[in-house]
């Protein structure tokens, strides 16, 4: 029996000016599996996941994700209404390689304010969620402390448990531990683990290829704005058809 995948995105393309970024980009993720996304600076990863968000807007192609489809036609694109494009938006929770945090809010306030103001959630059920979320990536007790008093690994957790918040169908992670001292990666990469075993879906762009092969069910491998190679990591990461796969996984050895 087949299973209508969660996430369908096909011939998804983006081009900024000249440069075209993505080319008919087609990919389905079902749901609780995960997706890691490797591939050389400048390959697109970002932009696939910025466009997956709508933070950009793709030229042409669809995204289906759940029940919610959006078609992009270039400039005759008719995105829904801001509610609905909301909505869309707020089905794909993403975690920056930067964090992102609101630096004026604690913790706590940050992970409140999406439920809050978007999903209209009563302030004292909001904090409770909040709460339970904090306790869920270790920081409970951090619930009060603004992101300037926290290291890099905890406001990470934080913007976790920020994106956790809206209640997303997936979780979209931009080199999520890139900008992080090595000592701090395992505690953002233990939560991530912790959410793919209670069955999040995810994409993640991640440079740690040893930990993409632990924890996802399925790599792209990205070059020059199109999928070179798609498969299970023993595939795609520990035998990869392209020399130039090769070439790249070969720097991480
Ligand atoms: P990756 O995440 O794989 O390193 P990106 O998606 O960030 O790659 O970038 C792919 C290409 O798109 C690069 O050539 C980059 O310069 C270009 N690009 C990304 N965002 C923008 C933008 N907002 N405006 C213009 N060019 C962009
Ligand atoms: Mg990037």
């Amino acid at each position: 029996m087949s299973v209508q995948p969660l996430i369908d995105i096909s011939q998804l393309k983006k081009a900024f000016g000249q440069n075209v970024v993505l080319k008919d980009i087609t990919l389905q993720l079902e749901k609780g599996k995960v997706l890691a996304m490797i591939g050389p600076s400048g390959s697109g990863k970002s932009t696939l996941l910025r466009c997956i968000n709508l933070l950009s807007v793709p030229d042409g192609g669809a995204i289906r994700v759940g029940e919610q489809t959006i078609e992009f036609k270039g400039a005759h694109t008719r995105l829904p209404p801001e509610r609905t494009l909301a909505r869309f938006r707020a089905s794909t929770g993403m975690v920056f390689q930067h964090f992102n945090l609101f630096p004026h809010m604690t913790a706590l306030q940050n992970v409140m304010e999406g439920p809050v103001t978007v999903l209209k959630t009563p302030k004292a059920q909001a904090e409770a969620e909040a709460r339970a979320l904090l306790a869920k990536v270790g920081l409970l007790e951090r619930a009060g402390y603004y992101p300037d008093k926290l290291s890099g690994g905890q406001k990470q957790r934080v913007a976790i448990a920020r994106a956790l918040a809206m209640k997303p169908a997936v979780m979209l992670f931009d080199e999520a531990t890139s900008a992080l001292d090595p000592e701090l990666v395992g505690e953002v990469l233990n939560v991530i683990k912790g959410l793919a075993a209670e069955g999040m879906t995810m994409i993640l762009v991640t440079h740690e290829i040893a930990f993409a092969r632990e924890v996802a069910d399925q790599v792209i491998f990205m070059r020059d704005g199109v999928v070179a190679e798609s498969g299970p990591p023993s595939v795609v990461i520990d035998n990869p058809q392209q020399e130039s796969t090769r070439a790249f996984l070969g720097r991480f050895k």
